[in-house]
């Protein structure tokens, strides 16, 4: 029997996730742990930081004026943030998978 979420109390299939908080570990359904405040924090902080370095990386040209701006310059930058966030997230929900 996979135990119960400890947000909103349904079984958790396939196992749920151990989540990690102060002093111990709280057992999170699927759609619970996507919800889990500590881990979107923990997330938007890598997607700042790493969203933050690929677009000097890639957009800075077109950021300084040292080339001609994209018309998808802005959507670039969006995904650029976006996708850090994500491999943060589901690497997170990995971790904590309980098999
Ligand atoms: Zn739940």
């Amino acid at each position: 029997m996979s135990p119960s979420c400890e947000a909103c109390g349904v079984s958790a299939r396939g196992g749920g996730y151990d989540l990690r908080k102060p002093g111990g570990t709280e057992h999170r359904c699927l759609r619970c742990a996507f919800r889990y405040r500590p881990l979107l924090q923990r997330s938007s902080k890598i997607a700042l930081l790493v969203g933050t370095v690929l677009t000097l990386l890639n957009q800075g040209d077109q950021l300084f004026g040292l080339a001609p701006r994209s018309a998808l310059l802005w959507w670039k930058i969006g995904l650029t943030y976006v996708v850090p966030f994500c491999v943060a997230t589901y690497g997170s929900l990995a971790n904590a998978k309980r098999s």
